[in-house]
């Protein structure tokens, strides 16, 4: 048995859906997120980093705009905040690190 993260209530194993308060239940999705999420963020860091969308997808709206702005300073800051996400040393907006589980 495991428990709802929403109202509390006990769920089966294998419940997709809690039956007390209707919210979606999954298995693991924290490490499931964050993988993805280092994928993306890798993706549009290396396609449009001179406009700073990798910046946007992470929450970062306000470095975000100032990269989009300066054209990635010029491709260098996008350039440095592509090696930081290859290095794990890229956070989000909460400052959570951005990591890839490979
Ligand atoms: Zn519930």
């Amino acid at each position: 048995m495991k428990f709802c993260p929403n109202c509390g209530a006990q769920v089966d194993e294998n419940a997709v859906v809690c039956v007390k308060c209707g919210v979606a239940l999954r298995n693991q999705p924290q490490s499931l997120n964050v993988d993805n999420r280092w994928l993306v963020t890798v993706l549009l860091c290396f396609f449009l980093g001179a406009l700073g969308i990798h910046r946007f997808y992470v929450g970062k709206t306000g470095t975000g705009i100032v990269q989009l702005l300066t054209g990635g300073g010029c491709g260098v800051w996008a350039i440095i905040d592509f090696i930081m996400i290859l290095t794990g040393n890229f956070t989000d907006a909460e400052g959570n690190p951005i990591k890839s589980n490979m």
